[in-house]
């Protein structure tokens, strides 16, 4: 397929890449001036769109991709599908599946989960929202990426499984953190307490593997001195996301705004470009 690819960030650049590697024909843009390995590199936006049969954006956020699909849809082919695989809010998603609509193009919200390894190594989940037809064409390119492929439902259903499933991610971490702080506190050795926790009822992801503390558990960037991995802001981003989506649909997410809070103070307090797991380092210190 000729595919359009913009946004060449940490996420980005390796789906573009992959995508390229399995024989697509990719031209890729970025306002960074960024080059990525066998994707042809666009001068303009509209250059990376014109001629292409699916365009992908992969976003800091709903504003930027709001901006942006305003141009993409202007200068795209009849035909084509657009795939945006940011994570932003649902209202935003849903408000760019109307620009494609409005001109009859097919598209698809696809947020994803796996991380900058899960898109190097092509193992990311995705979560889709959009047509049947629009999902079946963007099927084998999900396919090429990750690993995982759901689709949720309707325009915008990817976006809100992607903020619920970090809502939980937040919270969990905030939870695995502050019961290694604890066992720091009860004297408990911390390769007790992961043996303990891993295999019995307190097991998660969080935990499991990606294990706040350092020389515990699989290697996570606690071992790699806390580099980000999911930096804090981001993890912060998403659960401002979630708290947003909760006040305007009357949801109650006690522990989802707690988590928001935790957050915020630590990125406030110099988290910012700290993995999100370093909230232990954190509590170590107090
Ligand atoms: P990033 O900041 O590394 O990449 C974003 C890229 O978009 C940058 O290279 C930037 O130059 C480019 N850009 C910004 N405005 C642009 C425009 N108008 N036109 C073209 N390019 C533009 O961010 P990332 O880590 O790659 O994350 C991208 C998205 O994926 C975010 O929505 C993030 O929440 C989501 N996400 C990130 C991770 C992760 O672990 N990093 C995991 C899952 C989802």
């Amino acid at each position: 397929m000729k595919i359009g690819f913009i946004g060449l960030g940490n996420m980005g650049a390796p789906m573009a890449k992959n995508l390229a590697a399995a024989g697509h024909a990719v031209t890729g843009f970025d306002t960074a001036g960024v080059t990525v390995e066998g994707v042809a590199p666009a001068a303009a936006m509209e250059a990376a769109v014109a001629g292409q049969e699916v365009i992908v954006t992969m976003l800091p956020n709903g504003a930027i991709v709001r901006t942006v699909h305003e141009a993409v849809v202007a200068a795209a082919e009849p035909e084509a599908l657009i795939i945006d695989c940011s994570t932003i809010d649902v209202e935003s998603a849903r408000a760019v599946h109307d620009l494609a609509d409005a001109k009859g193009l097919m598209s698809l919200d696809a947020p994803v989960s796996g991380g900058t390894g899960g898109a190097a190594a092509g193992t990311l989940t995705f979560m889709v929202g959009g047509s049947e037809a629009a999902f079946a064409k963007g099927r084998p390119l999900f396919e090429i990426m990750g690993a995982k492929v759901v689709h949720c439902g309707e325009a915008g259903a990817g976006q809100a499984a992607k903020i619920c499933n970090n809502m939980i991610l937040g919270i969990s971490m905030i939870g695995v953190c502050e019961a290694f702080h604890l066992a720091d506190k009860l004297g408990l050795d911390r390769q007790a307490m992961f043996d303990v926790a891993s295999t019995s009822s307190g097991s998660c992801w969080s935990l499991n593997t990606y294990c706040p503390a350092p020389g515990v558990g699989p290697e996570s960037p606690a071992d790699r001195g806390y580099k980000p991995g999911f930096a804090a802001e981001l993890m912060l981003k998403d659960l401002d996301l979630s708290q947003t989506a909760a006040e305007k649909n009357g949801a109650s997410t006690e522990l989802g705004r707690h988590a928001r809070d935790v957050y915020r103070a630590f990125v406030e307090a110099g988290g910012k470009g700290r993995d999100f797991s370093a909230i232990l380092e954190k509590l170590s210190a107090e």
